[in-house]
């Protein structure tokens, strides 16, 4: 069973009581190269992922793209392209991080765009019902038709946004009122029954749940901590409305990412991009950076947490490799898919809770642990080679997919040539082949 933290009751709640698993993670508005903050939600759900589709689960996984908004309208001004050029190019670049990263992609993953037509139509419909209302060219939500708006988000609506109150120069009912269709003058916009625009943020995510899951309430729906107000009460608002049902079992929310104790975001110009991160360090630096946090907890962005998870990536590596060549060397054969039943258990355990994935780091220096001991003795028994499959499953499973072993028929030669050496004595020959075989990757480097 797999029970994950649920922001609204703050308990945890099992995930799914069959086989089917519907997710949803609002994605990035397609303006700029994405930040590691960002990316944060996208990891933990990768793991979340690879879990699910380890234990046979049909994981209905949509992750949007936001690729109409205003800072799309403005950058694209700015760039002189149109705002479609704008979005694919950095639609493009997010893909290529999702890649470099190793993240699974989802079932899905709509651009608000193609859904227009949809859009509309959920409006008219919420007009209809009298939960949205029309002022001007614009559509707005009336808050105070929802009687248990806040509840996610644990605010009470009149205690809420103190200024808003103030700022309410639209023809809004009430400031908390939020725009369904908002009419637009500057940039691509599309015909509706209400005039030229196009539909608001917290619209397009409830229509690609409503169409994309047929208006059920879905397993769990996921997203950055800043977004639980206004946006994911707004989804919840807009759904209960439409459908009267909830629209998540579960409301997922990561912590930040701080960087000199501020929260990382493109507003503040605070920021490390994924792209600029991945360019100076591997890719699973960055991963195993934001997993071994608890994810619901900020995390302080530091150079001694970069250099901690450099080490440790070596480290891992380095052992993949140092075991893979002393079981060729020891004519033994890596076996797959063999478990160690009690550390296999311990890793699927800890996953389900939570996705504590902290913990499974854990068990992880534990196998690494039994393992160099292992090699220290040259024992390479059942058990031993079981623990060293569970440790492959377990980086797998984090989404570390290391090169190691599967050596062509040079390389096999040149490690023959390294241990005959070593057995005449002739140690600066060795040498040289040992360096020789740690420039190939084959050993670790010291
Ligand atoms: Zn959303």
């Amino acid at each position: 069973m797999i029970k994950i933290f649920d922001s609204m009751s703050k308990t945890k709640k099992e995930l799914t009581t069959n086989k089917i698993v519907d997710l949803y993670l609002c994605g990035p508005t397609v303006y700029n190269y994405i930040h590691i903050g960002n990316i944060r939600p996208v990891l933990v759900l990768d793991v979340l992922h690879r879990l699910l589709l380890h234990q046979e689960f049909q994981v209905n996984y949509v992750h949007n793209i936001t690729d109409i908004d205003d800072k799309i309208i403005h950058q694209a001004e700015k760039e002189q392209v149109t705002e479609s050029e704008l979005s694919e190019k950095y639609l493009q670049a997010y893909l290529a991080d999702l890649k470099m990263l190793n993240i699974l992609i989802p079932k899905k993953m709509p651009k608000v765009t193609d859904f227009i037509p949809e859009n509309i139509k959920f409006i008219e419909e919420l007009v209809t019902k009298k939960y949205a209302y029309v002022a001007g060219s614009d559509v707005y939500f009336q808050v105070d038709k929802i009687s248990s708006y806040g509840t996610l988000s644990n605010k009470n609506p009149n205690e809420l946004m103190p200024n808003a109150r103030i700022s309410n120069k639209e023809n809004k009912v009430s400031a908390f009122d939020f725009a369904l269709w908002k009419d637009t003058k500057v940039g691509i916009n599309w015909e509706s029954p209400w005039g030229k625009g196009r539909p608001g943020w917290h619209t397009e995510c409830v229509v690609f749940i409503n169409k994309e899951f047929a208006g059920k309430t879905i397993n769990l729906h996921g997203g950055g901590i800043d977004l639980k107000f206004p946006h994911h009460e707004n989804e919840r608002a807009q759904f209960l409305a439409a459908t009267n049902q909830e629209l998540a079992n579960i409301w997922w929310h990561n912590g930040h990412i701080n960087l000199a104790s501020e929260k990382m975001s493109k507003s503040l110009n605070n920021v490390i991009l994924v792209k600029d991160f991945c360019q100076q360090y591997h890719p699973f630096v960055l991963r195993y950076l934001i997993l071994n946090h608890d994810h619901q907890q900020p995390i302080d962005f530091t150079e001694q947490l970069i250099i901690e998870a450099v080490s440790t990536i070596k480290k891992y590596h380095g052992f993949l490799q140092l075991w893979s060549y002393n079981t060729f060397v020891s004519e033994i054969e890596i076996q797959q898919k063999q478990y160690h039943e009690s550390y296999y258990q311990s890793i699927v355990t800890y996953l389900s809770d939570n996705i504590n994935t902290t913990n499974t780091f854990a068990v992880i220096s534990n196998m690494i642990k039994d393992l160099n001991q292992a090699l220290n003795k040259k024992d390479f028994s059942t058990d031993n080679q079981n623990i060293f499959s569970t440790l492959v499953f377990a980086l797998e499973i984090l989404g570390f997919n290391f090169e190691f072993g599967n050596y062509s028929e040079e390389i096999k030669a040149k490690i023959k040539e390294w241990e005959e050496l070593k057995v005449k004595k002739d140690f600066k020959k060795a040498d040289l082949v040992r360096s020789e075989l740690q420039n190939l990757g084959i050993l670790p480097k010291n």
